[in-house]
């Protein structure tokens, strides 16, 4: 796991030890989305090994996530002049997207490509 990744109050919360297990299993990086609210995660290839597999951990409440409920899931209201129209779960890999505390940053080109090789894993096209 890449220094720093985790929230600062992780020691505080329910989900240490579980988060604690998610840093044992190696790579791991965190992963937004921006539909219906926002919500920031912490996304675990390793864990991804079917399409439904819970794989991705809210920073905010800990629960974990397959990348389908992942963007259904959010704790902030959505923007009421957005307009949700044609919004799909299935199509969660045009919603995830890698965590924008990333950008500029000197990971950010091997994240982005390890979020679309996720992607593409079990993607039917
Ligand atoms: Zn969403
Ligand atoms: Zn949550």
């Amino acid at each position: 796991v890449h220094p720093g990744i985790l929230p600062p109050d992780a020691n505080k919360l329910p989900g240490k030890t579980c988060l604690a297990q998610l840093q044992n299993t190696g790579c791991s990086f965190e992963v937004e989305h921006w539909c219906l609210g926002k919500c920031q995660g912490l996304f675990v290839p390793q864990l991804y090994s079917h399409p439904d597999a819970t794989c991705i951990q809210c920073l905010d409440c800990h629960m974990m996530f397959s990348p389908q409920k992942f963007v259904l899931h959010s704790h902030r209201s959505p923007d009421k002049r957005t307009c949700h129209w044609g919004f799909d779960s299935a199509k969660w890999r045009c919603y995830v997207q890698l965590s924008r505390k990333y950008a500029e940053s000197s990971e950010e080109k091997v994240l982005q490509q390890c979020l679309e090789e996720m992607k593409e894993r079990f993607s039917l096209n």
